[in-house]
């Protein structure tokens, strides 16, 4: 099959992959869409290193399921964290900290820039019928932000200040903007603020910041100037949620976390339900984020055309 290789650092597209066995209790799944995000920007550049197929966001069609013949003909997403079910932290009731996991196109299993995938039943959620591939295809980056609000009570009233109005910080705005809180969201570039706008979240400039003027502040730029714009924005007692890897050490001044009694909330990934619940019903709107979608056969021009300044999700469709 076709797919797209990570090896070195490198990105190539090659057609000499063979289709996977599923294993017992596993789903073969033909890749409907996959979404291209920053984590897969960070693969290549050495965040974890993975020799196989790229891809962690898609939407499939269960096409084997040895022992699942209900999945079958179903279409579906997938939690990313496969966890082996019997060390201390599974047996805690902690699978997505499994110590020794595999995660779909990051950690020793390949990913979803393929023809098909390979993963466990219980990884699978159906997709309700009224959502369509290109809003599916959402699921994981929306679960992703919607595990901000399971970890931390955001108060109607509150002041929410977002750092970071990329891929992901648009859909957290969206997320967040439904606790009811007074959001603010800190833009760069005209077309966050545009997009922001449409779903009435409020934006301001970076100068704009005031120190300590937010109750609870999301960092999603993943760099050091994003977390010390976070740290001076967040009030004394108040809370930083960091839902972005970094890719370079941060300098923190540790007393003063101390001092000021500030929580710092580590956020990865989330719940599948409710984000397909909201997908549904239409409360969150991924349509906008949509900058392209390529043939997986262009995988590579994709991937050049997602890293591209003002370019959000870059989609590939295996059967284009
Ligand atoms: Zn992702
Ligand atoms: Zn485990």
């Amino acid at each position: 099959m076709k797919a797209l290789w990570l090896e070195n650092q490198k990105l190539s597209l090659r057609h000499d992959l063979p289709v996977p066995e599923p294993r017992p209790g596993y789903a073969l799944v033909r890749v409907r869409l996959a979404g291209i995000c920053a984590t897969d920007f960070e693969m290549t550049r050495g965040y974890y290193p993975f020799t196989g197929i790229l891809g962690h966001e898609f939407v499939g069609e269960v096409v084997a399921a040895p022992d699942g013949s209900a999945w079958m003909g179903k279409r579906v997403v997938g939690e990313i964290n496969i966890a082996c079910g019997e060390c201390a932290t599974c047996t805690r009731g902690y699978p997505t900290h499994c110590e020794r996991r595999a995660v779909l196109g990051i950690r020793a299993v390949h990913g979803a820039f393929a023809e098909y995938l390979e993963l466990p039943l219980k990884n699978l959620h159906e997709v309700p019928d009224a959502v369509p591939d290109d809003i599916a295809v959402f699921c994981e980056p929306l679960a992703a932000a919607l595990e901000i609000t399971q970890q931390v009570h955001i108060q109607p009233g509150e002041r929410v200040l977002l750092v970071g109005a990329g891929r992901l910080g648009q859909l957290i705005a969206q997320v967040i903007a439904l606790t009811g809180c007074a959001l603010q969201a800190v833009i760069r570039h005209d077309y966050q603020r545009k997009i922001l706008e449409q779903h009435g979240i409020e934006t301001i400039s970076e100068g704009m910041v005031r120190t300590g003027g937010w109750d609870k502040v999301v960092e999603v730029t993943g760099s050091p100037g994003g977390f010390n714009l976070a740290r001076r924005a967040v009030r004394p007692g108040g809370m930083i949620v960091l839902k972005s890897t970094f890719k370079d050490d941060v300098q923190v001044n540790l007393s003063s976390i101390v001092v000021d009694e500030i929580t710092l909330v580590g956020s990865r990934c989330g719940p599948f339900e409710p984000a397909l619940a909201l997908l549904a019903s239409g409360q969150v709107d991924p349509s906008v984020l949509i900058s392209a979608r390529y043939p997986l056969d262009e995988a590579l021009e994709a991937f050049r055309y997602a890293g591209e300044p003002g370019v959000l999700k870059v989609l590939l469709a295996p059967a284009d």
